[in-house]
């Protein structure tokens, strides 16, 4: 039997967060329905950061009440606070995410806040989390390059994901946020933080603003990671990392992955269809 490699999907969260023009609901809603019969077991759907933040996602309770659910779907949201985690509760949210950086610059100009004031502020959405048994994903951004702040440093990585980790997080999603990380510099900051955190807890999150979004994810697997983020289509960047191309897309990683060996559960065709849509929505902006 071939290796599972989880994919999750991010475009219409990662994806689309970076959108200039207003997408409408309905085709958010579209987006995400497509998405669910190609054969994702994990699906970002939106997040309830402020509407002032990101506009472009201020209509996630609709969203996440329009779509059709599959049973096999896990659908998660972003949940910045409390007041956000209970709203993901009230429309039923699989599993929420919180996020916090490896580099203080790009946590104050993204959070507004230290390192270490966010873990606090994330506390009580972890506590509550736990108490109705919803997984809580934890991101940790900027983790070999910030904008702000240059080269991050391996075991400023290790800290705060083993930090997550013992907050109760059950998997920490690894952002290279900028999309400049090298496969050298990813390996070390890997070697530094599977040192601490086992490899089954850690999800590979690349950007491909160089085109080392394939490599880096082939050192993560050799690193021992499972879970990888991609966006269909390739879309996204991020409001705080000027510069940053989107995600690397969905259907390269699928490519790359199925001719290594690994099995994914997609269906190619219908991942295909579902990123021409994706593409569709960025170009009409
Ligand atoms: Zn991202």
């Amino acid at each position: 039997m071939p290796e599972k490699i989880t994919i999750v999907e991010m475009s219409p969260r990662d994806g689309l967060q970076n959108e200039k023009s207003p997408i409408s609901t309905a085709n958010k809603i579209a987006l995400v329905d497509q998405l669910s019969d190609c054969g994702f077991t994990r699906i970002e759907v939106s997040s309830f950061v402020s509407p002032k933040r990101i506009p472009q996602l201020a209509d996630a309770i609709d969203v996440m009440s329009g779509i059709t659910r599959n049973h096999s779907v896990s659908y998660a949201v972003l949940t910045p606070n409390l007041r956000g985690f209970q709203t993901a509760i009230k429309v039923k949210a699989d599993e929420v995410a919180i996020f916090t950086s490896a580099s203080e610059g790009f946590c104050r100009e993204n959070i507004n806040c230290s390192i270490d004031e966010s873990l606090v502020r994330f506390a009580p959405v972890l506590n509550a989390a736990r108490a109705l048994n919803i997984p809580v994903r934890g991101y940790v951004s900027c983790v070999t390059d910030c904008p702000y702040d240059g080269p991050t440093q391996p075991s400023q990585v290790a800290d705060v994901s083993a930090k997550l980790i013992e907050l109760g997080c059950f998997e920490v999603s690894l952002g290279d946020t900028l999309g400049v990380g090298m496969p050298d510099a990813v390996a070390e900051m890997l070697s530094a933080v599977t040192a601490r955190v086992s490899p089954s807890l850690l999800a590979g999150h690349f950007h491909d603003t160089n085109n080392n979004a394939l490599n880096n994810i082939r050192v993560s697997l050799e690193a021992g990671l499972k879970v990888f983020d991609s966006s269909a289509g390739g879309l996204g960047g991020c409001p705080y990392a000027p510069g940053a191309k989107g995600n690397v897309a969905t259907e390269q990683v699928v490519e790359f992955l199925h001719s290594e060996g690994y099995a994914t559960g997609i269906d190619v065709g219908r991942l295909n269809s579902a990123a021409q849509f994706a593409k569709s929505l960025r170009s009409a902006s």
